[in-house]
């Protein structure tokens, strides 16, 4: 039996799976079950932070799984306790304490209910609790039924109601909008500084302004999702900081590239006072509020702290913006009409098509014929909706790499176009 054959008998068919039977891995590189190797600019969706079996985070996973894989939260987790200063003092660089879960949407459930604590604590006028997140059209949050609820795409929703209430969806980048819509019961806003899933977009300076703003002016918390954007992957250790970098946030979501390949999520909340008696932000969620059994284990913790260390100690995230402007201007420098814009940050780049030179059968995305093409090639990257696929090779990736990449999207993008352009004139020769 295949492995194709065992997925379609034994696994639920939630993903669209490609044919790709992924066995190794090392640094940029990924080999198939058939030995085919291909050029991992996908890595795992913007996880594999070091790359394939970086040595040092390798290291760390084989000692701590022969010292003590996982005891409970009930007792002291020294890894944990040092991953979380490892944030706070090197990465956050603010004061707030750190909930460590195991994944993204996770991460930002728990930020939601951080926002209904406070709602609570800080009520309406008429003393019932605030509740209401707002969130914006095209994010993308996550799958378990909050985050999936605060998430701005019927797509994801579609056939799950009723959703959790208390969110609503205002368009992004729209300043007018959201001045225009705070309700009585709002008490926090969600965003990604960068939309990752939705795109690749990226908030305005004048939108996260305006964002910081309307929250210090109604007493709303400030939430970034940077699930996706976080620990280096934009040019900084935080992606706010790249295009507002004088905003402190109220609360933090990651997950993603901050354990490099194990599962570990967490948020972050800041010990800025709420009130007059001076109640820190990160006192509300205290003894009983909230959990998680596997959440901060000693191996996944002691995995993620590998990785931070590498990131900040290589300064990975200098260097993916010195690699961004290597693939931009490689880019630039091709002058192809298919390719609409290059967006995004760093080393979360979305590379946008124009549509109507991509021959898309029925069904099929203009990203996903690309995406496609480029993995027969020896390339993996990922589609962000429907005219965009994602650049999002490890953050230590080579100029080499990045050169051997980009030749193979040319020459990709090039065999497509010729297609259509083919179809077009044999078309014409006929009418
Ligand atoms: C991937 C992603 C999530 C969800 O993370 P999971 O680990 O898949 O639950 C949430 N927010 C953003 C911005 C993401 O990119």
């Amino acid at each position: 039996m295949t492995t194709a054959d065992q997925f379609q008998q034994h696994v639920l068919p939630t993903y669209g799976r490609f044919p790709l039977v992924p066995v190794r891995g090392e640094g940029c590189r990924l080999w198939d079950e058939t030995g085919k190797s291909y050029l991992d600019f996908c890595t795992g969706i913007a996880v594999c932070s070091l790359g394939h079996c970086h040595p040092r985070l390798v290291e760390a996973i084989r000692k701590q799984a022969g010292k003590l894989l996982h005891c409970s939260n009930l007792y002291q987790i020294p890894q944990q306790a040092e991953l979380a200063e490892e944030i706070n003092t090197h990465h956050v660089r603010m004061n707030g304490k750190v909930f460590f879960s195991n994944s993204g949407a996770e991460a930002n459930d728990g930020i939601i209910k951080s926002a209904r604590r406070f709602g609570h604590k800080r009520p309406q006028a008429d003393g019932s609790p605030r509740f209401e997140v707002i969130t914006f059209t095209l994010s993308f949050h996550g799958r378990t039924l909050g985050s999936m609820s605060a998430t701005g795409q019927a797509k994801i929703q579609e056939g799950f109601d009723p959703l959790l209430p208390g969110f609503r969806h205002l368009p992004y980048n729209d300043i007018a909008a959201l001045e225009a819509d705070i309700r009585p019961e709002t008490a926090a806003i969600l965003l990604e500084p960068i939309q990752g899933e939705g795109g690749v977009n990226t908030a305005t300076p004048e939108f996260l302004r305006a964002v910081a703003a309307v929250c210090r002016k109604h007493d709303l918390l400030l939430m970034f999702d940077e699930v996706q954007t976080g620990f280096g992957r934009c040019g900084d250790a935080m992606a706010w900081r790249m295009i507002a970098p004088e905003i402190k946030p109220d609360a933090i979501s990651w997950a993603k590239g901050m354990g490099g390949g194990v599962p570990i999520g967490a948020f972050w909340l800041s010990d800025r006072a709420i009130d007059d008696d001076g109640t820190a932000l990160s006192s509300l969620m205290g003894p009983g509020s909230h959990g998680s059994t596997y959440g901060g284990n000693p191996l996944v913790c002691a995995a993620s702290l590998a990785v931070l260390q590498e990131i900040r100690e290589q300064d990975l995230a200098t260097h993916a913006l010195l690699m961004e402007v290597r693939i931009r201007e490689t880019i630039r420098s091709w002058k192809l009409p298919v390719i609409e814009e290059v967006r995004g940050g760093g080393l979360l780049l979305g590379i946008r098509l124009n549509p109507d030179l991509i021959p898309a059968p029925e069904g099929k995305t203009p990203a996903l014929v690309v995406v496609t093409k480029l993995m027969e090639r020896g390339l993996l990257a990922p589609p962000a909706g429907p005219t965009t696929f994602r650049l999002l090779p490890p953050l230590n990736v080579t100029g080499e790499e990045i050169d051997e990449a980009l030749e193979i999207v040319k020459e990709a993008l090039d065999e497509l176009v010729a297609a259509v352009c083919d179809r077009r004139e044999n078309g014409s020769m006929k009418s």
